[in-house]
Formats: structure tokens, C-alpha cells, sequence
């Protein structure tokens, strides 16, 4: 049986509900709390109602990290509330490339090390976030599918990165993507949560997150389901079955056409287009046969591809096609209208390909 076989949505959902972090502490961490939930828990302990919301101010605004901090509550109080998680990382690694891009190791209460990346440009602070300790897709290409999968992470996990990135970089972020370690749609209660708290509580627009999925059957659907804004990306990487089988363990149990109506019902039920990714892979998923299959799939569909040239990892030993293939696939598309652009990798120079930064320095420092 595969890592894929064995994954049951609903238990893992359990899973994260249970997790060691939470059991031990009968307080679960306060990041990714709404101003409600902080005012109806300062209440809770005989606390007038604004607390909450200086409580709120201190977690999302000044980045704090221990309730003792809060000097502008009651001394007993603050002394009582010491022990309470915040749920805020500590800084395993930091490596910053020449591009400005920052890949952050960031260690977790319960010691696992995750992966965040902070990418700037001159209008926009984007963070890659990831969703998942490891991850159980195993595809072929990624560097943390070599990895295996350790645990979901807590809604608090996932906004901490955001806000560890925002303070590294004192500046405000405009832009998520959930393309980190792990497969958001298997952790769905906490991405849900913590695009709650991102939008609400960070203050970033709904439309300016992207959930990026490889694809679990009945998901995307129930994705839909809540109406949100951000955008899907959904990680194609292959114009067949029998190829997409080759790169994705877990296609063997979601049929392309299966994963392809699935998108289709989330344009119609969101009125967002779909964004595909499609990772190039010198001489397998990058010749003409492949670029006429991908628009066969994409005819009239709202969508916009996203090419990925490879980024090398260890592990295998594909090939990153170089700009003359790319420029040909990319106007194969542009042929028969499909909105295409070519993802430019960014901290190449730093710590090659995804999950490359975790996979090279957790044995080493940790
Ligand atoms: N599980 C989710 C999100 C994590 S991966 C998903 O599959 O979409 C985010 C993106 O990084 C995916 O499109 C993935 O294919 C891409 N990626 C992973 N390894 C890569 C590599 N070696 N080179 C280029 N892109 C890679």
C-alpha cells in the first residue's frame, strides 16, 4: 500500500483536531482566533469586553509572543496568563538569495521545522505557506514528497508564517499562496480557519490568497461549497492519465477527466477562474503532442496555465527544458487562446527547488 493509499480525509481531519500540541494544553493557541473568540474568552475570566480587542491588537499588530508582555493588562492577570500558547514559531534558519527572496526554517512547538518563503517585489510581499509537516502526495518531482508526511499544522501554524514573514521583512504582506510543504485540501479545517484569520484579522484580501491543490476527489467540490474568493490552483502537470499516473502517485485513483469536471463545477458554483499549474519537464510533459492534449483539456474552460519549469531536486533526475522548449509550449497555448505565463523561479541561487531549503538543513542543525 502507497503513503496515498492509506490517506482518510476524515481521520486526519480528526487527526489535526487531536493533536499532541492541543492535548497537552487545555488552551489551544490563541493565533488564528477571531475578535470574537478573544472577547468571549477575556470574558470568560471576569475581563471587560475591550481586552478582547487589545488582546486582538497584540497578537495580529505588534507580534506578540507572550501574554506577560501585554503591559497594558493587569499585572495579576498577565501573571495567570503566562502559561497560555500563543502559537507563535521561534527561527530555525533564515537564508536570503540575491533576488531578495527569504526562505525561513521555522521551528514549532512541538519541534517540527517547516518551511515559509517570503518572495518581495517592488509592488508586492508574497508568502508561500505551507500547510502540512511533510506531505503524503509523494509526487515524483517535489522535494518534501521525498520526505514522507509527519503531522497536519493548526490554524496557528499557518498564520504564524505570515506574520514571522511580515515582521522579517517590516512590511506589510499582500499575497499568500499555499505552496509550501503539504496538500491544503487534506488539512482543510485549519486552511479554512486560517484563511479566516489572514483575511479578517491580518487584513488580507480574500482575492489576493491562492489554495493550491494537487487534487482530492470530491474536494475541490466541497471547497466550493464555502464561496470564497481566493483562487484555486489546481496542479495539472501532465496532459494525460497515463502520465499524470507517472508523476502523481494518487492520480491512479482520480481519473484527469474526474479532477477536470471537478474544476469545472468550482468555476460555475464560485464564478472564479481556475488557475493550473503545470510543472515542465525537459522531453516528458513538454513536446507539441503534449501542449495540443493540454488545450484539447482546457477548450473553453475560465482558466489561466501556469508553467513551472523543474526546479532540480536530489532525489530524480528530470530535466529542466530550456527557454526555446518553454517559449514553444508557451505559444502552442497562446495559439488556441489558453491565458498562459511562465512562473519565474525566484531564490533559485539560495536553496534551489522547494522543500530542498528543509530537506538540506534540518539534519544539519536540528
Ligand atoms: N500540494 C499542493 C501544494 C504544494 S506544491 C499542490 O500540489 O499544488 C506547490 C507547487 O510547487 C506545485 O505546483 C508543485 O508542483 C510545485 N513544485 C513542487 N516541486 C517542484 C519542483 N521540483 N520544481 C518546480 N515546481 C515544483
Amino acid at each position: 500500500m502507497s503513503a496515498v493509499d492509506s490517506i482518510d480525509p476524515v481521520q486526519s481531519a480528526e487527526g489535526d483536531r487531536l493533536n499532541p500540541a492541543q492535548a497537552v494544553s487545555p488552551i489551544p493557541p490563541l493565533l488564528g482566533a477571531s475578535l470574537a473568540e478573544l472577547t468571549d474568552w477575556v470574558q470568560q475570566q471576569q475581563q471587560p469586553a475591550y481586552r478582547g480587542k487589545q488582546l486582538h491588537q497584540w497578537l495580529y499588530q505588534q507580534g506578540g509572543r507572550s501574554l506577560a508582555d501585554i503591559s497594558v493588562f493587569p499585572k495579576q492577570w498577565r501573571a495567570n496568563l503566562a502559561d497560555v500558547p500563543v502559537g507563535r514559531s521561534t527561527l530555525h534558519y533564515r537564508s536570503e538569495a540575491p533576488d531578495g527572496t527569504v526562505k525561513f526554517l521555522l521551528r514549532l512547538a512541538d519541534g517540527q521545522i517547516i518551511e515559509t518563503v517570503g518572495i518581495p517585489t517592488d509592488k508586492r510581499l508574497t508568502v508561500c505557506v505551507s500547510s502540512q509537516v511533510g506531505c503524503p502526495m509523494a509526487c515524483d518531482f517535489c522535494a518534501t514528497g521525498k520526505g514522507g508526511f509527519t503531522r497536519n499544522l493548526g490554524r496557528h501554524e499557518i498564520v504564524d508564517q505570515v506574520l514571522t514573514v511580515q515582521e522579517d521583512f517590516q512590511r506589510r504582506v499582500s499575497n499568500i499562496v499555499f505552496m509550501g510543504m503539504g496538500e491544503p485540501l487534506l488539512n482543510t479545517d485549519s486552511v479554512l480557519a486560517s484563511v479566516r484569520s489572514l483575511n479578517e484579522d491580518v487584513g488580507i484580501g480574500q482575492r489576493s490568497i491562492t489554495i493550491s491543490t494537487v487534487g482530492i476527489p470530491g474536494h475541490i467540490r466541497r471547497l466550493a461549497q464555502h464561496q470564497l474568493q481566493v483562487t484555486l490552483a489546481v496542479s495539472l502537470h501532465a496532459s494525460n492519465q497515463a502520465l499524470r499516473e507517472q508523476l502523481i502517485p494518487s492520480a491512479h485513483h482520480y481519473p484527469l477527466t474526474a479532477l477536470l469536471e471537478e474544476c469545472r463545477e468550482y468555476v460555475q458554483i464560485t464564478g472564479r477562474r481556475v488557475s493550473f499549474e503545470y510543472i515542465l519537464l525537459g522531453g516528458l510533459n513538454d513536446r507539441p503532442e503534449h501542449a495540443n492534449q493540454l488545450t484539447e483539456h482546457l477548450r473553453g474552460f475560465q482558466s489561466h496555465v501556469n508553467l513551472i519549469p523543474y526546479n532540480p531536486i536530489q532525489e530524480v533526475d528530470y530535466q529542466r527544458p530550456d527557454s526555446k522548449r518553454i517559449q514553444t509550449f508557451v505559444e502552442a497555448l497562446k495559439a488556441k487562446h489558453i491565458a498562459v505565463s511562465v512562473r519565474q523561479s525566484r531564490g533559485l541561487a539560495a536553496d534551489a527547488a522547494c522543500g530542498q531549503l528543509r530537506a538540506s538543513k534540518v539534519g544539519a542543525i536540528a
